[in-house]
């Protein structure tokens, strides 16, 4: 007679997004910890906001220009409230920044964060939908200073991690004055190619034409890679103050070493920037290479309801970082236990972990032999509590690395692991 057994179905994780498991863990530790110790340096506090916020919050804040509000967001109903899930951190931020009265801090204001960002992208490698930054923001300093610090901490984050090889891009988008001038200009060198430009840049032309430079697709590419076309993008256009602003932070990373090239077609995605924006990149990650982006925000503040604050900030993609990255091994434990007894096994283990050590036995009391096995395999020592070492109140270690084994008293086996 046939046995049937009933099998439930098996829920898989949702395209776009990623368990991380605990091998993987260490690499996601490395990049929390360096980010603590390095913003630490810098005068930065670590805050965290809500994963979802008021839809409007990012309509306002993200800007409804944008790809990430037009096409991106988890919006959700709940009591009649739209809710979307943060498809980035600045907007919740500069809420929380708002809502907590932190305007009356004296400035700079300076906060980091970390964590789970939503987007509804198409997924590959490099992009998820659910992914992870880690971000910066700094409140109240309207001087280049303020964008140097910024761009140098990104760097000094990216050093600490091992990364060297990394291309800073920089460019200046000017403020809402000078820049409306600059945005005339490329409409009208691009009116007579409206008909060939993508749909999404047609769109464009009108709500947010300097978006256009940063199309991806190849055929707008190629249009604005025209020599007449190029000319007008590639003109200044820059205001004194702002022209001043951008020579300033030049100077200051000259300074101090930081290579840079600039690019005008840098606008970056979202639509609160002015004045600086920079972007670093690997050319190890293909074509999602982009690691890190940011930029001056002077009107989100007020946008948002605020005081006029000047700020600027910048986020990394963490799962992009760890591409970049060598993979760090789980740490082994300590010691394993190796006895058939377990409440000696149980009290020397409870004594080791007391003083720190990880420690772990086996549970379910198998043969030697096989718990041999398995010491060896997830431990730096096994310490082996046979019959005879436990009369003699002593313990067998051995290191699984050379083999070598000694016995000595139970109140030494902590100095030897
Ligand atoms: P991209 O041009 O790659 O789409 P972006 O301009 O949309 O990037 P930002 O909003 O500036 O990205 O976010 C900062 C960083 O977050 C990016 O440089 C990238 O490393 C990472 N990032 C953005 N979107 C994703 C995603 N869908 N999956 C993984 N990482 C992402
Ligand atoms: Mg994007």
């Amino acid at each position: 007679m046939a046995i049937i057994t009933y099998m439930a179905k098996i829920i898989n994780v949702i395209k776009g997004t990623k368990d991380i498991l605990p091998q993987d863990i260490e690499d996601w530790h490395r990049l929390e910890e360096t980010a603590l110790d390095v913003f630490s340096r810098y005068g930065y506090h670590e805050i965290r906001t809500p994963i979802f916020e008021a839809t409007e919050l990012f309509a306002r804040g993200v800007g409804d220009t944008t790809d990430i509000v037009n096409k991106e967001m988890y919006t959700f109903e709940k009591s009649d409230r739209s809710l979307t899930l943060r498809p980035e951190n600045t907007a919740g931020v500069v809420r929380s920044f708002i809502e907590n009265g932190m305007s009356r801090l004296s400035a700079p204001v300076k906060l980091w964060y970390k964590g789970p960002m939503f987007r509804y992208e198409r997924p590959q490698a490099g992009r998820q939908r659910q992914f992870h930054q880690v971000g910066i923001e700094m409140f109240g300093i309207k001087q280049p200073t303020a964008d140097a610090e910024a761009i140098l901490l990104a760097i000094e984050y990216l050093k600490a991690l091992g990364l060297n090889d990394l291309e800073v891009e920089l460019n200046s988008l000017g403020c809402p004055k000078c820049r409306e001038e600059y945005k005339a200009r490329i409409k009208e060198v691009l009116k007579p190619e409206f008909d060939n430009l993508c749909e999404d840049c047609q769109t464009r032309y009108e709500k947010n034409p300097l978006r256009l430079l940063d199309c991806k697709v190849e055929s707008c590419q190629a249009i604005y890679a025209k020599p007449e076309i190029k000319a007008v993008i590639q003109s200044d256009f820059l205001c004194d103050e702002c022209a001043q602003h951008y020579t300033q932070l030049k100077s200051y990373l000259n300074d101090t070493g930081v290579k840079y090239t600039e690019n005008k077609l840098l606008v970056r995605g979202l639509d609160y920037y002015n004045r600086t924006v920079f972007e670093i990149k690997s050319n190890d990650l293909g074509a999602q290479n982009a690691v890190c982006g940011g930029g001056r925000y002077d009107s989100l503040v007020k946008n948002l309801g605020g005081e006029d604050t000047p700020a600027v900030g910048w986020a990394m993609g963490m799962e992009r970082l760890n591409a970049l990255l060598p993979h760090i091994e789980t740490r082994k434990l300590d010691a394993f236990i190796v006895s058939n007894n377990s409440n000696e096994a149980f009290k020397l283990a409870q004594n080791l972990r007391a003083q720190g050590k990880n420690i772990e036995f086996d549970l379910s009391n198998k043969k030697f032999t096989k718990q041999l096995e398995k010491a060896s395999k997830v431990a730096k020592f096994a310490l082996i509590l046979g019959e005879d070492e436990i009369n003699a109140d002593e313990v067998s270690v051995k290191n699984l690395e050379t083999s070598e084994q000694i016995t000595v008293k139970r109140n030494e086996v902590l100095s030897l692991i």
